[in-house]
């Protein structure tokens, strides 16, 4: 061992750790009593907000994600307080123009976070840069993010070559984050050292125990020079979430690395954790366990749950293996983006259509859209140029950093949502998430804020029956627990029911839509496809926009729709030139495979 060097820790037990494992449901009322204790540690950093946990805040849990954040710097007067930034995405799912990344970085600092690590789905560095530059204005710990990922591309050193630019850009410390629990031990060991060697900066490990093996990459970590890991606290450890707060201080006690925070204090805060955690039952699911998959096929734990889920609707889970082989073709065409939100959501997607299609690119979301004219940044490698070209044509590919095509916005959203906005913090929570901003905005005003309901423990786990036929289900999917009562429509002709899902989100970012997501097939009261001329779904999803009315002369492959399902858009085709005999559909609608959407002859 070389010299010693007391190894730090951040502890994501108010973030990373009950969105990894209980669908980020925790409340803030369940983590200020144990501020004084957490305070006490020593860590190096809390985390403690993020996109996930500001959607959970405002979607389920009906709190102000700014309050919370005020709570808990004020209960945590000794501890830095860290958020998880996605660059120019900020907290949202799309890009900001820049005087809203300014905004938000400043009044994220105001509120009382000390540390940002800021990240890009695609590593393209041009899309931290505001961000960053925004950190440093407001005399912050820039973390410089480095989102880990296999391909051929990836080497060691490519990272290396991003940290000496995320050094040059102002970090001051460099994260691995490893969101899918890729790394393997000795894969660490070599970029660690690599990274070290020549960026002179703190330099911080986050693998999530997905595979089993995010301990033993800490520990090759530390031996090749890492300065801090992330860890959770054992009650809320392992599986998707992290290894053990306690099994690591232990591990380490005596060393040259010894963390020097107290064994006894980090128990009595598991023991309290562990009593919170039943609280939240309803949530728990099989899908958070260890699994090793994703050393086999690349694809993260999660994302393996919302395909299987995506290919039930379609009552195609036999072909799960076939999508599992796609991805990495998809991902290969798209040029190695890491899968994290959004390019998780891009290329499973993308994946599920290629595979149940039968054939590759017959329909091509207008994400991978997006992304093929260079609307995320810039992939890691070359995309597939044949691909590129029947996705969009002659279209100019934009090469510059995509927020440069944004003008400023943020007047505009002061506009837009007007006097239900009290505080510049409104009007960045409207910014992130414009529908269910306002709504929180306005429930707020009228006094009708009301948290999702929690079960009561004895309810736990097992379906209940009606008076002889099971008319209420308890449904698990990654991690949350839906009550799902049967009405008694749905007949599909052979006796059975369908319940549809609408999917998005990843492990990093999950969001679940609500149970009034679901409808039972057959309820639309449209009929079933029947001719060409009939116009209908591959994939149960959302209208989007109708893009024809009664009346309208189309051609064959005219879009006359758009359809979203799990965050990603698809335009719906017209199979036959024609007239436009009838139109059933509507923007907002439900829509899934087989009705008739649209009537053309
Ligand atoms: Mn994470």
């Amino acid at each position: 061992m070389s010299q010693a060097k007391k190894i730090e820790v951040t502890d994501v037990i108010l973030r990373d750790a009950h969105q990894s494992l209980i669908a980020t449901r925790m409340r803030t009322e369940d983590m200020l009593p144990i501020c004084d204790k957490l305070d006490q540690v020593g860590y190096w950093s809390l985390e403690v907000w993020g996109g996930a946990t500001f959607d959970a805040c405002v979607r389920f849990l009906k709190e102000d994600p700014w309050e919370r954040l005020r709570q808990l710097r004020k209960a945590l007067p000794n501890t830095r307080l860290q958020m998880l930034l996605r660059g120019q995405n900020l907290l949202g799912y799309r890009h900001y123009a820049d005087d809203v990344v300014e905004a938000f970085v400043q009044k994220a600092a105001d509120n009382g976070i000390d540390v940002f690590r800021v990240f890009d789905a695609l590593n393209d560095l041009r899309n931290l840069e505001t961000a960053m530059k925004a950190v440093k204005k407001a005399g912050k710990h820039a973390q410089g993010t480095i989102c880990y990922t296999t391909s051929p591309v990836h080497t060691p050193a490519l990272f290396v070559k991003q940290a000496k630019e995320l050094k040059a850009m102002g970090a001051d410390s460099i994260a691995i984050k490893d969101m899918a629990g890729l790394l393997t031990p000795y894969a660490t060991y070599e970029l660690v050292k690599a990274i070290k060697a020549e960026v002179d900066l703190p330099l911080v490990v986050h693998s999530h125990s997905t595979s089993g093996l995010a301990s033993l990459c800490q520990m090759k970590a530390i031996e090749a020079g890492a300065d801090r890991v992330d860890t959770a606290i054992s009650s809320f450890a392992s599986g998707t979430s992290h290894p053990a707060t306690e099994s690591l201080v232990a591990a380490l006690s005596g060393t040259p690395y010894d963390t020097e925070l107290d064994l006894e204090l980090l128990s009595e805060i598991a023991d309290y954790f562990r009593e919170v955690r039943k609280k939240y039952h309803q949530f728990e699911s099989e899908f958070t366990r260890e699994d090793v998959s994703v050393q086999i096929n690349q694809v993260p734990g999660g994302m393996m749950s919302n395909l299987a889920n995506q290919l039930k609707e379609q009552n195609a889970l036999d072909r799960i293996r076939e999508v599992f082989a796609e991805i990495p073709r998809v991902r290969e065409d798209l040029g190695y983006p890491p899968l994290v939100t959004p390019t998780s959501q891009i290329v499973g997607t993308q994946a599920v259509y290629n595979v149940l299609a039968g054939q590759r690119y017959k329909t091509i979301t207008n994400e991978v859209k997006r992304y093929l004219q260079g609307g995320y940044g810039q992939p890691p490698a070359a995309v597939n140029a044949e691909l590129q070209k029947k996705a969009i044509g002659n279209e100019s590919v934009h090469e510059g950093r995509p927020a440069d095509q944004l003008s400023p916005e943020l007047n505009k959203l002061r506009e837009d949502i007007g006097s239900i906005a009290k505080s510049e913090e409104d009007v960045l929570t409207y910014a992130m998430f414009p529908d269910l901003g306002r709504e929180f905005l306005q429930q707020r005003a009228d006094g009708t804020l009301k948290p999702e309901e929690l079960l009561p423990p004895e309810q736990g786990g097992k379906g209940r029956m009606g008076a002889g036929v099971a008319t209420e289900f308890r449904i698990d999917v990654h991690g949350e627990t839906y009550e799902v009562a049967v009405t008694g429509v749905g007949d599909s002709g052979a006796g059975k029911r369908k319940l549809y899902l609408s999917l998005d989100g990843m492990p990093e970012e999950v969001v679940f839509e609500s149970l009034n997501e679901y409808v039972a097939e057959g309820s639309s009261g449209r009929k079933r496809a029947t001719e060409p001329g009939h116009v209908t779904t591959a994939m149960p999803g959302n209208v989007v926009d109708v893009l024809v009315k009664e009346g309208d002369t189309v051609t064959a492959g005219q879009a006359v729709l758009v359809t979203e399902a799990m965050k990603m858009e698809t335009e719906v085709h017209a199979n036959v030139a024609g007239t436009v005999q009838a139109v059933h559909v509507a923007k907002g609608d439900r829509v899934t495979p087989g009705e008739v959407l649209i009537e053309i002859a």
